[in-house]
Order: structure tokens, then sequence, then C-alpha cells
């Protein structure tokens, strides 16, 4: 069996695959999020692995093994999640900068002001963006009191050195960094100069499919045979092995990803290149759109508006409605992510009158994950010249049937749903079978099953129409934030 690990940004979720990439067991449990500041978002990285190796814990006792049983454990992860922690006492020093966190945006404009992004974009694939943890680390080494000799890494690495002890970070997480050149596959010296972060600081950059180490954590010996980030993961799980295949995965954030095969592509405005895997001799890159803001606006709707009890209400409230009686909720709770990459734009709702109810805001929220997903697809016709055929979908919020169907309703092509709709982890758990010769990747390809389609059912001109209202909503929240 695998243990497959998936430390997502509300929670840890920890399963155990058998043979046929069936889980046997799970087990999950969300941690604390901080928000000391408006635009400042952070995780105590010790209560991650606290909650990462009890959910561990659970599942594999709910399956009645423990780590002798295991053949390998496969490591998924919310990415650019900056953590710094002791080399010695293997503590952290700083709570853990989540992904949302824009505290540096100010300091990306200065970068760019210098002209200095086309540098980072040439050799990284991204764009200059707080979102990425290179100037998350600098930001804990010039304010946040970190000394010079911390060990910084993302959560992967910070999860395997707590496993293994050794420091060390897999090409995708890597390739989040705005640190790590993606053609040479190694930490660039003149960017980590240029942010002031000691490259021998950083974990060294590994293959997604090989044994990393071997943890005791859970008795015997197992292999941590694969670490890769969540959306590449999601990638590979959702069996997008090839070129011109790709996924959508709706959880606190939506990540498009489309295989861009061996060459990393050139970039298009808006949208970022990163590293999909590195398996044995082979290096296959992805075309990506970052959605910041999709399920995390309906975890406001339930947290902080408190309109709602669950998540799952939106389905039903959404569904009271025969439209949207022109209701738009533009979730840009943390900023925009691609293709407008604006750290100042702030949420807005527009449209409400005396009539409107939490219905409409509950659908307006849902709806928004839809659209922002259709701008991401269009996107990426637009940079790879074909248009997608459909969509492959998984991720939390994939539960929800209104959603989905109006997601293709807005996108005129199929959504499809997998067996398995916890494709993040089982494509980190099919790496560590690649890695451990459980699976070969084509018996990974032939593991994929489709379990619902949703086909579009609106027409073209209600889309469109829905489309420039939605596009009218985004720009008023947009640059909202003066710098
Ligand atoms: P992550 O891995 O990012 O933590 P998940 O894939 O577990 O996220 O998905 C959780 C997200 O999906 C939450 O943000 C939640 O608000 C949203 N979500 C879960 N169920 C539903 C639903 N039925 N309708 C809409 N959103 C949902």
């Amino acid at each position: 069996m695998i243990l497959g690990i998936d430390q997502g940004t509300t929670g840890s979720r920890a399963f155990i695959f058998d043979e046929q990439g069936k889980v046997v067991t799970s087990a999950y449990s969300e941690f604390e999020q901080f928000f000391p500041r408006p635009g400042r978002v952070e995780h105590d990285a010790a209560e991650i692995w606290d909650v990462t190796r009890k959910v561990c814990h659970e599942a594999l006792q709910d399956a009645g093994i423990d780590g002798s049983g295991l053949t390998a454990i496969g490591i998924t992860n919310q990415r650019e999640t900056a953590v710094a922690w002791d080399g010695k006492t293997g503590e952290p020093l700083h709570r853990a900068i989540v992904w949302q966190d824009r505290r540096t945006a100010g300091r990306c404009d200065r970068l760019k002001a210098e002209g200095l992004e086309a540098m980072f974009r040439a050799r990284t694939g991204l764009v200059l963006d707080a979102y990425f943890s290179g100037t998350k680390y600098e930001w804990m080494l010039k304010e946040g009191g970190v000394p010079q000799d911390a060990l910084f890494g993302t959560i992967d690495a910070w999860l395997l050195f707590k496993l293994t002890g050794r420091h060390a970070t897999d090409y995708s997480n890597a390739s989040r960094t705005l640190l790590f050149n993606i053609r040479e596959l190694a930490w660039d010296a003149e960017l980590c100069e240029t942010l002031g972060v000691p490259i021998g600081s950083l974990p060294e950059p590994v293959r997604n499919a090989e044994v990393l180490g071997e943890t005791e954590e859970f008795g015997g010996k197992v292999p941590v045979a694969a670490m890769v980030g969540d959306q590449q993961g999601a990638l590979y799980g959702q069996a997008c092995q090839e070129p011109g295949l790709g996924k959508n995965t709706y959880g606190t954030g939506n990540f498009l990803l489309q295989n861009a095969g061996e060459g990393s592509p050139l970039l298009e405005q808006g949208l970022i290149t990163t590293i999909a895997w590195g398996i044995g001799d082979r290096v296959d890159y992805a075309l990506e759109s970052s959605m910041f803001v999709t399920g995390a606006g309906i975890q406001w709707l339930r947290d902080g508006l408190q309109i709602i009890e669950a998540a799952s209400e939106t389905e039903e409230l959404a569904g009271s409605l025969e439209t949207n009686d022109g209701v738009y909720f533009v979730p840009a709770l943390t900023g925009l992510g691609s293709p407008h990459w604006d750290p100042y734009a702030r949420g807005t709702i527009v449209g409400l009158t005396r009539g409107s109810t939490r219905a409409h805001i509950a659908r307006a929220a849902l709806e928004a994950i839809a659209y922002q997903t259709v701008d991401a697809v269009r996107a990426q016709n637009t940079a790879l010249g074909v248009r997608l055929k459909e969509l492959r979908a998984d991720g939390g919020a994939t539960a929800n049937a209104w959603l989905m169907q109006f997601q293709s309703d807005v996108l005129g092509v199929p959504v499809v749903i997998p067996e398995i709709a916890d494709t993040t982890v089982l494509g980190a758990a099919y790496l560590a079978g690649v890695a451990t010769g459980t699976w070969t990747e084509e018996d990974v390809k032939g593991l994929w099953a489709e379990s619902r389609r949703y086909e579009p059912r609106m027409s073209d001109d209600q889309a469109q129409s829905l489309l420039a209202d939605w596009r009218r909503a985004l720009q008023r929240s947009g640059r909202w934030v003066i710098p």
C-alpha cells in the first residue's frame, strides 16, 4: 500500500491506496488560518506538521497497518507557502507565509520598476508577483527577524525534513519560488542574490519520482518516494501525461494546467510556465493559470459573512433563483491572479437591489468561480492556438453539481469529473508507485476513469452576455488598494 499525503491550504489529508490505486482509508484535519493584517495570511508550520502526522497515523490505523505495511509515501502540498526553520532544532523560525499573502506586493512593484521582470520571467517562467515564494523568503530575512543561517523551503521540503531529516524540494515546487531556473534545473545565483536569499539555505532540487529518504515515523522504515506540488500532482492524477491534456482544480483557489510537453513554451501575457514533473531523464512543462480565490470565496460566505453554514448549501441557494438578477461578486479578496496579476484588486459585489438576498450572493460566488475559469481557458486557448475540447475537473467544489453545470454552460464545452476526485494526492501516490516499481507510467494512464460529464445547455448568446457583465464587474475591483 501507498500512503499519500495531501497537505492543503485549509487542511491535511492522508490516504492509503491499494495496488489498484483505490482509496482504502483516509483521514482529514483542518488547521488554523492566521490573518494578522489585511492582505496577510499565515500558517503555523509546527501545527501543519502535527496535523499531518496525526492524519497519517489515523489513516494507517483505520487500514489496520503500520509503516511496515507501506511500500512508499508520496507527498503533495499547497505550493509557494514559505517556511523558515532552524536546521539544528527543526523548529520554525517564523510563521509560514501562505501563497495568498500579499505583503510583498510593493517589493514586486519595485523589482518591476528596476526592469527585472524580464529576467525573472525568462529564467523561472513566472511573473513578479507576491504569490511566489522568493519575496516571502526575502521578507522573512529582512523584516521578519529570520537569521541568515536558517533553512528555507516550501511545505514539501518542510515535511520531508520532518520525516527524514533531508533538506530537499522537488522540481515542481522549486519552480514556484522565483529562484529556480526551470531550464537548467538549478537555483539561479543571480536571482537569489537579487532577493538576498543565500543559495545554501535552499533545499536540494530533486526529481518528482525517486526515493528521497526513509522515515521511521510510522514504524519500520518507509521510503518517501515522491513529492509534487498540488496542481502538478492533480495534472498527473488526471492522467494528463501528454501535451494538450489539461485539468482545472476547484479548491481554495482554481488552477488550470495544461501539459506543454518537454519544451518549455514561450510565455504569453498573463500565463505562467512551470515544471510539471521530472521523471527519470524527462522533464515536462505546463502552462498554468492561477485563480487565487474561488472556493475560498465560499469559505468567506461561511466564516466571514456567515450567511451559510456549509459550503454545500450554495448549491441549493443558487438553484433557487431563475437568474442572477444582475448581481456579480468579484472575489478578489487577495488580489487577482492570472491573467490580471493585480495584487491591489479587492473583492466587490455589484448590482445589489432591495430584492437581493443571500441566495444572490451565494449564486454570484459560484458564478465567479466559473467566470474566472472561462477567462483562464480563453487565455490558454489563445496562447496555445488550440481550443480546449473538454475540461477535466477535480477538487472540493466539483461536488457542487450546479456549479459544474454552470461551468459547462458558460464555457461551452463538456466538464468531466473523474472517478477518484482526489486527483491531487492520487498524482503523488502514482508518482511514488512509479518510483518504487508498483506501477509503470502506462499503468497509471490506464487507472484514470470518467465518472460524470456535464454537457453545455445554455445558448451562446446568453453565456456571452453573462461574461460581458462579469467583465464590467471585474473592472470595478481592479487596483482598488492604493499602493
Ligand atoms: P484545498 O485543497 O485547497 O484545501 P479542497 O479541494 O479540499 O481545497 O476544496 C475545498 C474548497 O472547496 C473550499 O474552499 C470550499 O469552500 C469549497 N467547497 C467545498 N464543497 C463545496 C460545494 N459543495 N460548493 C462550493 N464550494 C465548495
